[in-house]
């Protein structure tokens, strides 16, 4: 990128983390908590890695990534000494091998498969990894995350695998303009919060909640999220030819 489109860009940046920053604090207070209690994750898909890095330098302690291959792309130049890196997109068991010992928390796990794949390969590296439960709260076909009504069962079935540590969940509820519907899938997934932190499972730990994004994080915040995962209103609409 050329010097005047990048600082454009950081400009711009300021200018929308101030904005969202206190939106996040407003929703916090409506719902009874500090600004602190919510985690902005910087969904950074195509952001040049020198804008992240920038955000990064204001501030901004969170970094999402969504496909592999773009997370590769821009780990080495990150300045990851300064940001924790997750991984958010769905993901293909033959992938995980990159993203062991790179990112804290995959969020997007949903099948047996993955958890088994992460949990193998942490064991083989000697590492760690948090994972969060990917819910399809809207039951859409084609789309991932577990089903609800399987949620627990599922949780069950993968809390015990060595080496993962089931710290929440996650959801991407569909698409709807219509607030007191999404405000229900939103409330939906905190009710699961709740439900499954009330059963005190070994090893989960129910203390993320990830839900909301650019258009709609404030609701989120108000239903429960713990941690919203903004792009486009962070950074500026998504450049895909770049990408
Ligand atoms: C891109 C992305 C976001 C952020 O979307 P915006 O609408 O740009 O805020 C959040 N979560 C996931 C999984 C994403 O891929």
């Amino acid at each position: 990128m050329t010097e005047s489109s990048l600082s454009e860009r950081f400009r711009a940046f300021d200018e929308n983390y101030q904005e969202i920053q206190e939106r996040i604090a407003r929703a916090a207070e409506l719902s009874g908590r500090k600004a602190e209690e919510i985690t902005l994750l910087a969904a950074t898909k195509t952001v040049p890695v020198e804008v992240v890095n920038y955000a990064v330098s204001r501030g901004l302690g969170c970094v999402g990534e969504n496909r592999v291959q773009e997370l590769l792309e821009k780990y080495e130049a990150l300045d990851r000494a300064h940001c924790d890196v997750q991984f958010i997109g769905q993901l293909q068991s033959n992938k995980v091998k990159y993203l062991v010992g790179k990112v804290s928390c995959i969020q997007s796990v949903d099948s047996v498969k993955l958890a088994r794949e992460i949990s193998r390969l942490c064991q083989r590296e000697g590492q760690t990894m948090d994972v969060l439960v990917e819910v399809n709260i809207g039951r859409e076909a084609n789309k991932g995350g577990v089903d609800p009504d399987g949620l627990v069962e599922f949780i069950d079935e993968i809390r015990l695998l060595p080496g993962i540590r089931v710290k929440g969940l996650m959801a991407i509820p569909p698409i709807c303009s219509d607030e007191k519907i999404l405000g229900r899938y939103f409330s939906g997934m905190k009710q699961y919060f709740v439900d499954i932190k009330g059963k005190s499972m070994d090893n989960v730990n129910m203390v993320c909640l990830s839900m909301g994004m650019s258009s709609d994080f404030p609701l989120a915040i108000a239903c429960g999220a713990t941690m919203v995962r903004v792009g486009s209103l962070l950074f500026g609409a998504r450049d895909y030819k770049r990408g």
